[in-house]
């Protein structure tokens, strides 16, 4: 028996895993209610308010060697807890061991030797007592039905957003940049409180402002939202991992909530799957990807999920190339030294959000606390970069960029910290004469 790998779900990471194995020539099962039909998410929150193409769909297809299940996977069962009897018999000397077997909602099971959980997150859903209506734009059908009710608008209209993340940013400033009024309701007194080190989130905050955006800060009853003042409300307040339980169990840890935004106000924090820095979880033969993972290990190991595209594609890859070379990597050399460790996955992880007219991105280990930073901008003063260190001392390594309207030098940030030599110092950075994009191509 060959490899049998499961995928579930068929978003960003679990579609890039599938491509890349059947492009290997590896046969490949693929779990998902939407299989076929899945696409990108980015765009969603984008391009409520305009003409743009508002969803990318993925380009896969039910092929020779890509079986689509259009099913939701319930629960999981590893080999190893079943009675023995029936374990002898999953035993196949010589070939690959079955690991487990998903169990389906339609009452199927597929077995498997491999399996990728990449589920992603489902959004956090608070009630706003005065909009009954108003609901999160997180998946396809709710930014259809937002695009036909402004489409059906004869008016301007006054959107109200919960919630001052990338997403309630994304979708107050397309609002404001199509001509609508928008008002964000914040916990705090600045947006992107979360996300962003200081320097980025307050240029943000009034250009935001500049551009119109109203905010509400310290906001902490939805109740005391008026009712009757917006004509559309958006929710945003985060989004928690959607997991499947194995061997009756789901992942839970004391230390961190899942979700980057932190669990809505009453809402029980929920977990993602803690992975080692080969994405492996805790359990033989099932990997975990994309937003549902959490990295508790490795270079990029953080305390929430990356959660974002350029991770869950890459982490699509990683797992393809890892599970097919686990053969080599298990396999003593001729020569008869040991076999080569497999290497974690160490892509640069990065993140852009574009709100209105605003490019915002990251690369890397940055922190919306960071105090150990320098920051370079350019003569006009109004595109910039913030450059995190590992520590305060002048040796301390640079781990993380942040880049506002400025995507060269995001293109830069990322081959800088991509690349196999030293970084630039802290001196280097300090030193307005210092070419960073050039020592980028070094
Ligand atoms: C509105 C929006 C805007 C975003 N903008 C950006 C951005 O600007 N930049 C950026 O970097 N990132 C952005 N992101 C994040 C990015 O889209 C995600 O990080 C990425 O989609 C994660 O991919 P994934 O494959 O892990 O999960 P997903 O793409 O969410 O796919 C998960 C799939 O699993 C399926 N599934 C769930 N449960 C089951 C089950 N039990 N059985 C079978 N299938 C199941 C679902 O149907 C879904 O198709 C945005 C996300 C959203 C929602």
């Amino acid at each position: 028996m060959g490899k049998q790998i499961v995928i579930i779900g068929a978003g960003l990471a679990g579609t890039t895993a599938a491509r890349e194995l059947s492009q290997r020539g590896q046969s490949v099962t693929l779990i998902d209610p939407e299989a076929g039909d899945t696409y990108e998410r980015p765009p969603l929150s984008k391009h409520l308010f305009d003409d743009s193409r508002y969803h990318l769909p993925y380009h896969l297809e039910d092929s020779e060697l890509i079986t689509f299940v259009r099913d939701r996977a319930v629960s999981i069962t590893l080999a190893e807890a079943t009675p023995e009897s029936q374990t002898e018999a999953l035993f196949q000397p010589g070939s690959e061991r079955l690991a487990g077997t998903v169990h389906l909602g339609s009452g199927e099971t597929l077995d498997f030797t491999h399996c990728i959980l990449a589920t992603g997150m489902e959004a956090n859903r608070p009630e706003i007592p005065g909009y009954p209506d108003a609901l999160p734009v997180y998946n396809l059908g709710e930014a259809e039905w937002i695009r036909d009710f402004v489409a059906e608008a004869t008016d301007p209209l006054n959107v109200g957003v919960l919630g001052s993340g990338y997403l309630g940013m994304e979708v107050a400033t397309a609002a404001v940049a199509a001509g609508h009024a928008a008002t964000v309701y914040l916990r705090g007194d600045e947006p992107l409180r979360r996300q962003l080190s200081a320097p980025v989130r307050r240029a943000l905050f009034e250009k935001h402002k500049a551009a119109g955006v109203r905010f509400v800060t310290d906001h902490t009853d939805n109740a005391d939202i008026p009712a009757g003042e917006h004509t559309l409300f958006v929710t945003s307040v985060g989004a928690r991992p959607v997991r499947i339980p194995i061997n009756g169990a789901l992942p839970t840890t004391d230390e961190h909530s899942a979700d980057p935004e932190g669990p809505a106000p009453g809402e029980v924090p929920t977990f993602a799957w803690d992975v080692d820095e080969h994405l492996a979880t805790a359990y033989p033969g099932v990997w975990a990807a994309g937003d549902c993972a959490h990295i508790t290990s490795g270079r990029f190991a953080i305390d929430h999920p990356w959660a974002c595209e350029p991770v869950a594609e890459s982490h699509g890859k990683y797992l393809a190339e890892h599970i097919l070379g686990e053969d080599d990597d298990l396999t003593p050399r001729a020569d008869g030294s040991a076999p080569s460790k497999p290497e974690p996955w160490s892509d640069v992880p990065w993140h852009w959000s574009f709100q209105g007219p605003e490019k915002v991105f990251t690369a890397g280990l940055t922190s919306p606390d960071a105090q150990d930073t320098v920051q370079r901008s350019d003569p006009s003063g109004t595109k910039f970069q913030v450059f995190h260190f590992a520590g305060p001392e002048p040796e301390a390594a640079l781990i993380g960029v942040e880049t506002l309207n400025w995507p060269p030098m995001q293109a830069a940030a990322r081959r800088v910290l991509g690349a196999d030599r030293p970084m630039p110092t802290r001196a280097q950075l300090e030193d307005p004469e210092f070419d960073f994009k050039a020592h980028s191509r070094l």
